[in-house]
């Protein structure tokens, strides 16, 4: 989850087919599976790739009650969308319980290093009081694509 143009649906697909997209329908959402290996035990990765539709409460709200664990993503040069994920994480917080909301924290977009605006320090800092992974990730050049999803996975089953 995550604001529009911050690279929800390019590591989607960078994870589930090592490619990425250059352009991709922003109103596309997509359901995707991928069978991976997590501790040497076989496991099946449903992803769900929100798109627009997250401005209707109520299959947001569906989403989340349906979804084990969260990618929350916003771009390392958007601040704004930084800042959205904030209301986000409470949305998942109140409809799931505090614990049952497995999220990972993801600053994308760690290649475009001179369009920086959103400082790891400050992600982490926010990591660290939410008690979540984080990463910065690149769906383009696929710094930490797998870790995001294997990550979310291992906090699920931790719960
Ligand atoms: P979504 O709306 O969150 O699903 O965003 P998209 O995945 O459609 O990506 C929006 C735009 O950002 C596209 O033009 C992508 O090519 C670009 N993009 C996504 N991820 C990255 C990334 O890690 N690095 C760079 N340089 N561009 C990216
Ligand atoms: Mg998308």
């Amino acid at each position: 989850m995550g604001s529009g143009g911050v690279g929800k649906s390019c590591l989607t697909v960078q994870f589930v087919s090592g490619t990425f997209l250059e352009t991709y329908d922003p109103t596309i959402e997509d359901f995707y599976r991928k069978e991976i290996e997590l501790d040497n035990s076989p496991c099946v990765i449903e992803i769900l790739d929100t798109a627009g539709t997250e401005q209707f409460a109520s299959m947001r709200d569906l989403y989340i009650k349906n979804g084990q664990g969260f990618v929350l993503v916003y771009s390392i040069t958007n601040a704004q969308s930084f800042v959205d994920i904030q209301p986000l994480r409470e949305k998942i917080f109140q409809l799931k319980g505090p614990r049952n909301s497995a999220l990972v924290l993801v600053g994308n977009k760690c290649d475009m290093i001179t369009e920086r605006v959103v400082t790891q320090r400050d992600a982490a800092y926010l990591a660290a009081e939410w008690v979540c992974p984080f990463y910065e990730s690149s769906a383009k050049t696929r710094v930490n694509v797998t870790n995001v999803f294997l990550d979310v996975v291992k906090v699920i089953n931790q719960m």
